[in-house]
């Protein structure tokens, strides 16, 4: 069905008319048509060609003549005109909330705006805000759109796209000739979304190597290909660049392309004085080239011990790594246990004793079943008499499974009122509760601080699970005082949860940081709603590499029996 393509381009005819101040009656008719297209259940190519489009209220004959000129040509004349008569990329602008086609035109006409990176400059140099009915709130409000838009179209959450680009990498060091291959950038730095992907391998035939890389099944599109890299479209949508090196290079070209860019701009400042020039094929003693087939060689030739990649933000960690004081990062293979499962007793879709034979087969030694508490209606909330016959099946897994072991949990939703969703009596009960937040998103800081607060003062609490509530793309944070938060986990041994799912990762590298100086402890959960999930716990674990936690600052890392202590102390 053509029904969403033709709706675009009366939406945005509609937009182009108002941008150029046309007939505004004419740009609302085809902005409604657009509208009643989406909406239409029917074929809209059949409806035009049984005459039946003109009964359908809102669709004149001007616009009928359009359809038909679209289904059989494939364009709108109409449309190519008004198109050539605004800049390439201009109305890209108008997906960003605050910016209409009127503001964006007084943007055009007074300041010349014609793209992002313009607009964005501009409201950073303020001269948005002396434009005719603008001022400082809506340069604000337009900047922040400009922001979060850039953010959300540009960049993937990396559990999106992890296994595909994993498997991609297989895929890539089975092409003939190629001796390695890795990530770099974004991703081999664990960052919580990624912009496009760089790869790196190495091999001596290179046009051959990226000629059979074009032709992998999960390349879309090739945008360009040369002797020695080349830049594909994957089926994600997402771009990728693939740079093939001799082997000798290949340390040096991995540290290049891994970044981060102010890392390296630090690394060259040292190289430099030195006397060396570093790049991206090797370091140079003037004209003499120092091979560096790994990465090891660049940071020891500049008298460094190798910088863990997670830790390659310049936030000091050359200045660490040059006193060698780095830390020891927690390992990708050091946790013992997920502590935020979900089961059929609420919303997740397999039992309790699936999960615990998947944690077995990763090598745990230990669980945490926490399914959703009474009200939480729409992910079955357990009533406390569920609550209390999972706690009996847990019992008998227990006995059934042993060494391994079963905690009983809970996630308990913080109500409105900041109360708990069970009473102290059922909490204590429980090995490991769980508080969070899934209702009153809009609460202002001072309540929603405080709901959390009291959450944390109840000394069954064990842990607040995603304590900001951000999801990626789709939710920002709550309004929580975050400070607060962490200076009262730190105070109560109350522990907050790096929260591993895909498009949560709310703890991020940035928060985690701070609230291990206020002295908070963590435990990295799944919040797994099926066993496969149990798989992003690697996601949690880059967010803590990038914040610099150590075994010792996450409490999951710890032995059953240190666990089993650890989780009793506030009580
Ligand atoms: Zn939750
Ligand atoms: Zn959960």
């Amino acid at each position: 069905m053509k029904n969403k393509e033709i709706a675009k381009i009366f939406d945005e005819l509609g937009d182009m008319l108002e941008f150029l101040g046309e007939n505004p009656f004419r740009a609302r008719a085809y902005k409604r048509a657009s509208q009643i297209i989406y909406g239409l259940p029917e074929d809209i190519e059949k409806l035009y060609s049984s005459g039946k489009l003109s009964e359908i209220k809102g669709i004149g004959e001007s616009i009928i003549h359009k359809i038909g000129e679209f289904i059989e040509t494939g364009k709108i004349s109409a449309y190519d005109e008004y198109r050539s008569k605004i800049p390439e990329g201009l109305l890209e602008l108008l997906s960003v909330p605050y910016i209409g086609p009127v503001t964006l035109r007084t943007l055009y006409k007074t300041l010349h705006i014609t793209n992002f990176d313009e607009l964005i400059k501009a409201c950073e140099d303020k001269l948005v805000r002396n434009l005719p009915n603008f001022g400082p709130k809506k340069e604000e409000n337009i900047l922040k759109g400009l922001l979060r838009y850039k953010e959300q179209i540009f960049r993937y959450p990396i559990g999106l796209i992890f296994d595909d680009i994993i498997k991609l990498i297989e895929d890539i060091k089975n092409i003939t000739g190629v001796i390695r291959a890795e990530v770099a950038g974004s991703f081999r730095r664990m960052k919580e979304t990624i912009g496009d992907i760089d790869i790196l391998a190495s091999g001596k035939s290179t046009t051959e190597i990226i000629r059979n890389f074009t032709k992998l099944p999960v390349i879309k599109e090739v945008i360009s290909e040369g002797e020695t890299k080349c830049s594909v479209v994957l089926s994600t949508g997402m771009q990728a660049d693939l740079r093939v090196v001799d082997d000798n290079s290949y340390g040096a070209c991995l540290q290049y392309f891994t970044g981060s860019k102010n890392h390296n701009v630090k690394l060259r400042g040292i190289a430099k004085d030195m006397g060396f020039k570093i790049n991206e094929y090797g370091i140079f003693k003037g004209d003499k080239l120092i091979p560096c087939p790994d990465e090891e060689i660049v940071y020891q030739t500049l008298g460094l011990p190798w910088i863990p990649p997670e830790m390659r933000e310049d936030n000091g960690e050359i200045e660490l790594a040059q006193k060698g004081n780095l830390p020891k990062l927690i390992d990708y293979n050091e946790i013992k246990g997920d502590v935020h499962l979900h089961s059929t007793y609420s919303d997740g879709g397999e039992s309790i004793k699936v999960m615990a034979e998947a944690a077995i087969k990763k090598g745990y030694e230990y669980i945490v079943i926490t399914d959703h508490s009474q009200s939480l209606k729409i992910a079955k909330g357990l009533e406390i008499e569920r609550l209390l016959k999972q706690m009996e099946e847990i019992d008998k897994l227990n006995r059934e499974l042993f060494p391994f072991k079963i905690f009983k949990g809970s996630e308990v939703d913080i109500k409105h009122d900041g109360t708990l969703d069970y009473p102290d009596e059922v909490l204590k009960q429980l090995d490991f509760v769980i508080a969070s937040i899934h209702s009153g998103f809009k609460d202002d800081e001072k309540k929603m601080t405080k709901r959390i607060l009291n959450a944390i003062e109840n000394k069954y609490v064990t842990m607040i699970a995603h304590p900001t509530g951000r999801i990626l793309n789709a939710r920002e944070p709550y309004n929580v005082n975050i400070i607060e938060v962490f200076k009262m986990a730190a105070k109560t041994n109350t522990f907050l949860e790096i929260n591993a799912y895909f498009d949560r990762l709310d703890l991020n590298d940035v928060n985690i940081r701070i609230a291990k100086e206020y002295g908070v402890k963590f435990c990295i959960g799944t919040d797994s709603h099926n066993s496969i999930q149990l798989n992003m716990m690697i996601y949690g674990i880059g967010q803590a590499r990038r914040a610099w936690l150590t075994a010792s600052d996450i409490i999951n890392t710890k032995k059953l029996e240190d666990f089993q202590r650890a989780i009793k102390i506030k009580r």
